[in-house]
């Protein structure tokens, strides 16, 4: 298996710590909000990074995190709590808030077939791990108290900014106007903040600081360290997570133990909206339940992030989501013709298990996801290749893409809207009724919208005119 580490900007063979085992930390959602399809492409891409590691062998142990509280508007310790930001929008409390999207996020999840992490940890629940890990840090001598808060200071250790390559001497004279005069260095960041930065915060703990709540870094090091251990192989995120948020993570995790702590940083790039990042807080953005509410399937969605590489920006537009919903329900269709001809084959022959080979290996080949749809496609259409042995491979290829191909059924393909699925409906009571020139009409009108009506032995089905 090869994986591009952000560290070292290389392809590197990946090796496991503990052989067979792979730990792996994956930033999760802050919890204020809906997800939006950008989010959801990190998680994507964490879930097949997930089945291919599974799929090569290794057992993994996964945990993500929830953010429900630290988290602030900007990234430099800037801005009020995003949480408490939406209560005060919605009227609604903090907690609420909490539940409402958590619920929110794991049916989006689920709808994408994500496979839920083993450990799944809100900050909530962890802020005595995060005290006692602030605690270590000011026995090293890394932290300093002004105005009440707490703060890391970068001086204190070597390598700050390591990952992200920061240039400490250029950020020292070319830093913007400082915004919180406390600091020391306008890289230093917060670990925990007391009621002196907002005044009736809803979520606060008591700290040997005082009555306060964390910054939003030091609950991925507190939690990933508690469920992985001080060294473990794997940290995920979205790649706006590098100058900042994993560079303080790093910082703070390695000045508590003194050693490396992570060995493989992983990055999903962007999705974009139009030439811009998507992002909740610039205001376009899609969430799953729009795409669904506008007849796409979820899986249509995975689909799309499945025929990009994850290091390479993707693009959103309906008409690239039209183009891959219509090749997952070709695929879905053309699994329920081979699940018609036969059982998936136990022992598949050569040219299947090649098929298989090469899938896995543009896998393994840090994710190369595209050249895999491109395998499963010239399987697809390989006649030398039988009904169940074409099965056998499809169902091995869907334990990493998790498209649902074991599920497929003519009959049950849903294609087109509800307005398409209730003219074919229509259609069907207008043939019974020997209404012939009706039924004409409207497979005519169907075939405007983009399908062929296909009469087949459960039923009518469109199929999408590709
Ligand atoms: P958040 O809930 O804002 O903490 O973000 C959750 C995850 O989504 C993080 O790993 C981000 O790096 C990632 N992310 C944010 N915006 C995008 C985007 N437009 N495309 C892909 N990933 C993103
Ligand atoms: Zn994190």
């Amino acid at each position: 298996m090869k994986l591009y580490n952000t560290m070292s900007r290389s392809i590197e063979e990946f090796v496991p710590i503990v052989p067979g085992h792979v730990s792996m930390y994956c930033c999760g959602p802050t919890v204020y909000n809906y997800a939006h399809i950008g989010n959801l492409r990190t998680y994507i891409f964490e879930d097949v990074l997930k089945r291919t590691l599974e799929n090569a062998g290794y057992s993994v142990k996964h945990v993500m995190n929830i953010t429900d509280v630290g988290h602030l508007t900007g990234d430099g310790d800037d801005g009020e709590d995003k949480m408490e930001k939406s209560a005060r929008e919605t009227g609604k409390s903090v907690w609420d808030i909490a539940e409402f999207y958590t619920k929110a996020f794991f049916r989006d999840e689920e709808a994408l077939h994500i496979i839920r992490p083993d450990i799944v940890c809100k900050a909530t629940d962890h802020i005595q791990d995060m005290i006692a890990l602030i605690k270590r840090l000011e026995e090293g001598g890394h932290t300093y108290t002004a105005g009440g808060n707490v703060y890391f200071s970068i001086d204190s250790i070597p390598d700050y900014g390591k990952l992200a390559r920061l240039n400490i001497d250029d950020l020292k004279s070319g830093a913007r106007i400082e915004i919180d005069s406390n600091k020391k260095n306008p890289k230093d960041f917060v670990l925990w903040f007391t009621n002196s930065k907002f005044a009736g915060q809803a979520m606060t703990w008591d700290s040997p600081w005082g009555r306060g709540y964390p910054g939003w870094h030091i609950e991925c090091s507190a939690m990933s360290m508690k469920y992985l251990g001080e060294h473990f192989d794997i940290h995920c995120g979205g790649i706006d997570a590098i100058p900042v948020h994993h560079t303080n993570e790093i910082a703070q995790s390695e000045a508590a133990t003194g050693k490396t702590w992570v060995n493989y940083w992983c990055h999903g790039e962007f999705l974009l909206m139009g030439n811009a990042k998507m992002s909740k807080s610039t205001g376009g953005f899609v969430t799953l339940p729009v795409l669904e509410g506008k007849g796409y399937n979820a899986l249509d969605y995975r689909y799309f992030c499945l025929s990009g590489h994850y290091r390479s920006q993707l693009r959103f537009s309906f008409e690239a989501l039209d183009s891959a919903k219509a090749a997952r329900q070709g695929l879905m269709d053309r699994v329920a013709s081979l699940k018609e001809e036969g059982k998936p084959s136990e022992n598949p022959g050569e040219a299947a298990l090649g098929y298989m080979k090469d899938f896995d290996e543009a896998m393994e080949n840090d994710l190369g996801a595209p050249q895999a749809l491109s395998v499963l496609w010239k399987l697809v259409k390989d006649s030398a290749v039988g009904a169940s042995d074409k099965l056998a491979a499809l169902y091995h290829m869907d334990k990493i893409l998790g498209l649902g191909l074991s599920e497929a059924e003519k009959a049950a393909v849903t294609v087109g809207t509800e307005e398409d699925l209730k003219l074919l409906q229509e259609r069907g009571e207008a043939k019974k009724n020997k209404d012939y020139k009706r039924a004409d009409e409207i497979r005519e009108e169907l075939r405007k919208r983009g399908f062929n009506v296909k009469d087949t032995p459960s039923g009518a089905i469109l199929e999408p005119i590709v």
